[in-house]
């Protein structure tokens, strides 16, 4: 069996200091211009739908690398940014105005409310309290159902298969019996998972054999929480699309990306994916039908797997920007983080045209050293496969592994370049790749 349980990027325990308070955002919001509101409205929230302008003051729940990069891009457009996150200096927070709280403060959500003309989130596990408050007290057009959704593995397959998806066939878990019938059924292998809380492979655990369901359970229901068993898809490649819908129903999806995890976490994106022009249809057909059919504001990441026959499961959806997509950033018209920001802020959505091949290689804490020792270099090699790669940083301070500490969009010719220029550089060079 393997654990696939460990340590990860905890919220910290840094107090609630709010600092400074700045304007209050009453004067930006008469900045809104209101539009009717139109079919396919149901998820925003209740007060009618409206465009934000910049000026506005955009909250994030969060201050990671997916609010900063969230800031950058919407900064960019005029719009101001305010975060609340437990650690000062948050990756967002040296980009934006930043309320020093735990996320579950809701003194301090009252705050970001206060500061801020339209409200959303870079992680989907809100403390379902915080978000009914925001949602009351300021305007969050994702709206909370989608978050409780996919909050929930098991909320998250059904709503799936409501939407015409193909999941693996999995069984809900709420005791040792209920896991044993589960392996007679499902067959070996098998994935044991909590159904919320889990994130790049922690809290799973791989069934191979059937001895291993009993170390798994007594390490998994220590965890306290729902379980789900999945039966163990054996994929030939993992995918990804993004969508973005606005509130007047508009979608567009990004293409797809190929997504190469190591030891779990998200390696490698390439882009175009190496798929059948049949595939890649079908995936963007399913994302759009996902979109629509949970009534999606902003963005949904949809996760997939491909096997051989060519059929597609889904995994799992993140209603926010996705790793997957920092691809956008260098590589399309539109970046996944502008396309966000339009999509809340109910503007017209970009075009989301690939203008190169690229592969986006994360950058994880034990990668560091060696990218510094890199990036003051010229590098030959570079020049001669054709390739440029963009460096992303997102000012975490400490390099911790495993931690996402940036990533590079290397641009190319073609993605076998951009592969070639990986696999030959330093960086990587830790049994990583
Ligand atoms: P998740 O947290 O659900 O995204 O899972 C993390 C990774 O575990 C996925 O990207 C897959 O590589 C692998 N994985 C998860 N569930 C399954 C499954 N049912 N079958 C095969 N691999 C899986």
């Amino acid at each position: 069996m393997d654990d696939w349980l460990g340590g990860g990027e905890q919220c910290g325990d840094e107090g609630c200091a709010i600092p400074d308070v700045p304007p209050d955002a009453a004067e930006a919001r008469s900045k809104k211009v209101s539009a009717d509101k139109l079919p396919g409205d149901e998820n925003s929230s209740a007060e009618p739908r409206q465009a934000i302008l910049p000026g506005a003051t955009i909250g994030v729940l969060g201050g990671g690398q997916l609010g900063r990069m969230l800031a950058h891009a919407g900064g960019r457009m005029g719009y101001r940014f305010v975060t609340l996150d437990p650690t000062p200096d948050s990756p967002c927070g040296q980009t934006a105005r930043q309320i020093v709280a735990k996320y579950g403060d809701r003194d301090a959500a009252r705050q970001l409310a206060k500061q801020s003309d339209v409200i959303t989130y870079e992680f989907e596990n809100v403390d379902a309290d915080v978000a009914a408050m925001l949602e009351a007290e300021s305007y969050v057009p994702q709206g909370s159902a989608l978050l409780y959704t996919t909050q929930h593995r098991l909320r998250e397959k059904r709503a799936l298969e409501a939407a015409g998806a193909r999941v693996a066939p999995y069984a809900e878990i709420k005791s040792r019996e209920d896991l044993l019938a589960a392996v007679q059924r499902l067959g070996l292998p098998a994935v044991l998972k909590t159904a919320t809380g889990g994130y790049d492979g922690k809290g799973q655990w791989v069934l191979r054999a059937e001895a291993d369901a009993e170390s798994a359970w007594s390490e998994a229901s220590a965890a306290g929480v729902e379980l789900v068993l999945e039966q163990f898809v054996p994929f030939v490649k993992e995918l990804s699309v993004i969508a973005a819908r606005r509130p007047s129903g508009e979608i567009r999806t990004f293409p797809p990306a190929e997504n190469v995890h190591v030891r779990n976490i998200l390696h490698l994106s390439i882009v175009p994916a190496r798929i059948s022009d049949s595939v890649r249809a079908e995936a963007e057909r399913l994302a759009l039908s996902i979109a629509e059919s949970l009534g999606v504001v902003g963005l949904i990441a949809v996760e997939m797997f491909l096997t051989e026959d060519g059929t597609l499961y889904v995994n799992e959806l993140a209603p926010r920007p996705h790793n997957s997509g920092h691809y956008t950033m260098d590589a399309c018209r539109t970046s996944q983080f502008e396309q966000h920001v339009r999509a809340i802020c109910d503007l017209p959505l970009g075009d989301t045209s690939l203008l190169t091949p690229v592969v986006m290689v994360n950058v994880l804490g034990e990668h560091m050293e060696r990218l510094m020792r890199w990036l003051p270099v010229c590098d030959e090699e570079a020049e001669k496969l054709g390739v440029e790669p963009k460096l992303h940083l997102y000012g975490k301070a400490e390099a911790k592994t495993g931690r996402k500490m940036g990533h590079l969009n290397v641009l190319a010719p073609q993605s076998g370049a951009a592969l070639a220029w990986i696999s030959q550089s330093d960086i990587w060079k830790d049994g990583q790749s």
